[in-house]
């Protein structure tokens, strides 16, 4: 029998993953593969959360693998030589992987299928990582989407998703196998210390995904709509690196919570299918994606690529560095700077606080994230910031503009949230704590808080930047200022 690959991008994992089950179903030996590409993603290659992530996940795949007793090939190099190649080094006469939905890497894959198929090659693409294939998911008109209540009714209107597939009980091996890098080879690893706190929070990998999945549906889920908007809980099911990376697939998580809700109150019924909307937004975000390949860089109302951002480096570098004065968004700051990822509520706030109250360009505020983020996702981090700067589809209206305490009263009433993250005011009464400049001179003294020595103080005044993000509104539209 001929042998099989399996090229592994984004669905690192063995269970309800169509394209390694197709190389099964060849018959012959299976030879799996991931080649680490950076050059082939155009614009955005993994940034370094990323990277730490995609280290220990494909340490977790190959052992994995192992178990069925085979093992992961690691190659490096342009995505189409090195397949190429490999495909004749292992006497290959079929290639499968399962699509992506990120424009360069739609791109690569029919440029992999051309190069094979001239090889006479027999390849298969396959949807294995979304719900809904949003290329032909449209409305009435035949067009995109670009409200998400409709998008969403369209797709629970159409037939459920398939049931999961397991995972193949033994995969045969090649009589030889092709020669393969060490993971170390890839220097995915930050040099810094800087990923412990990541390390600390996170096992990469499909057991990890699984297990995640099933806490949150013993111990949250039927919570999820108070839960998802308190940061300092865990509300919500932090799947959100594992859909990423492809160690779960939405099918999984999708049958898992419908099943775990039969037999249960119409109570709990409605929590699962507020946690399924949020699935939608991952759905509706790529769907986006692929009819409007461009905003990743580019405002997706156009309107908004002339608006007059004036913010200055050093207020973008005290975001990033957690130094603007407002507790919940240095608290934000931190928490992903030390976890590699970030509460949704908070993302909120500190994105909207970059874009209205300092002016930055809403695609610094991205390139950050993807840099930081373990779960960097081009289609959600690109409808996260478009909708935050209310120049997206179904966005935020950019006259609303969050007031980052008044949000830290709401969703952190306790302040744990802040404690945790901020502990050099932890000591400061809950009245005070998302205000600290508010506090008696007093109060802070006997908290051992000096303003500007031990926290920083605000770096703008909350009414006066709502005040300059309106006006910058209007000059946008061509009003008068106010
Ligand atoms: C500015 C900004 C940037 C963001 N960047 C990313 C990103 O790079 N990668 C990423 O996965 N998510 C991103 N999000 C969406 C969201 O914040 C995370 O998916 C969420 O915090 C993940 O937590 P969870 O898994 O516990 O979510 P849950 O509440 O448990 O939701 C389940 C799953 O639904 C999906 N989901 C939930 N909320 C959203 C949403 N608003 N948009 C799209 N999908 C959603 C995620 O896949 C998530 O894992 C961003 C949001 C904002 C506001």
């Amino acid at each position: 029998m001929a042998n099989s690959i399996i090229w592994f991008r984004h669905d690192l994992r063995l269970a309800d993953n169509p394209a390694l089950l197709a190389a099964v179903e060849q018959g012959g030996p299976v030879v799996p593969v991931y080649t680490w590409s950076p050059e082939d993603e155009g614009e955005w290659p993994p940034g370094a959360a990323s990277r730490w992530w995609l280290h220990y996940a494909l340490a977790a795949l190959d052992a994995d693998l192992r178990k069925l007793g085979s093992r992961l090939i690691i190659r490096t190099g342009r995505t189409v030589e090195t397949l190429v190649a490999l495909v004749r080094e292992a006497k290959a006469t079929a290639v499968f992987w399962n699509h992506r939905y990120e424009p360069a890497a739609v791109q690569i894959a029919k440029d992999v299928e051309n190069a094979l198929r001239r090889q006479g090659l027999c390849v298969g693409e396959f949807h294995g990582n979304l719900l809904f294939d949003p290329r032909v998911t449209l409305n009435r008109q035949g067009g995109p989407f670009q409200v998400f209540t409709p998008y969403w009714k369209h797709c629970l209107s159409a037939p459920e998703p398939e049931l999961p597939k397991p995972a193949p009980g033994r995969l045969s091996r090649p009589r030889q196998w092709p020669s393969s890098l060490s993971l170390d080879a890839l220097r995915l690893l930050p040099t810094i210390k800087w990923a412990e706190g990541i390390a600390e929070t996170w096992v990469p990998g499909e057991r990890s995904a699984s297990d995640r999945l099933t806490r949150f549906i013993e111990k949250a889920l039927s919570d999820y709509s108070t839960g998802r908007d308190r940061p300092e809980k865990t509300g919500t099911s932090r799947l959100s690196p594992d859909l990423r990376w492809g160690h779960i697939s939405p099918r999984q998580v999708w049958h898992a919570v419908k099943r775990s809700t039969r037999r249960q109150s119409p109570r709990v019924a409605k929590q699962a299918e507020g946690y399924l909307r949020q699935l939608g937004w991952r759905e509706f975000a790529h769907h986006l994606l692929v009819h409007f390949p461009h905003t990743p860089e580019e405002p997706l109302r156009p309107m908004f690529a002339r608006f007059p951002w004036n913010g200055s480096s050093e207020h973008l570098r005290a975001w990033q560095h957690a130094r603007t004065g407002y507790p919940l968004v240095d608290a934000g700051m931190r928490e992903l700077w030390h976890t590699g990822w970030m509460h949704n509520r908070v993302r909120m706030v500190v994105a909207s606080f970059l874009v209205k109250h300092l002016l930055v360009p809403w695609q610094e505020g991205a390139r950050w994230f993807w840099d930081t983020l373990v779960d960097g996702d081009l289609a959600n981090n690109t409808l996260g910031w478009q909708w935050c700067a209310g120049c997206g589809a179904d966005a935020a209206p950019y006259f609303r503009i969050f007031n980052p305490v008044l949000q830290g009263r709401k969703f952190d009433p306790d302040g744990g949230y802040v404690r945790r993250w901020v502990p050099e005011i932890a000591g400061l009464a809950d009245k005070h704590l998302h205000e600290p400049w508010a506090a008696k001179a007093t109060d802070l003294a006997e908290c051992c808080i000096r303003l500007g020595r031990d926290y920083a103080e605000p770096i703008v005044d909350h009414a006066e930047a709502r005040t300059r993000a309106l006006k910058a509104y209007d000059r946008l539209r061509g009003r008068p200022d106010r």
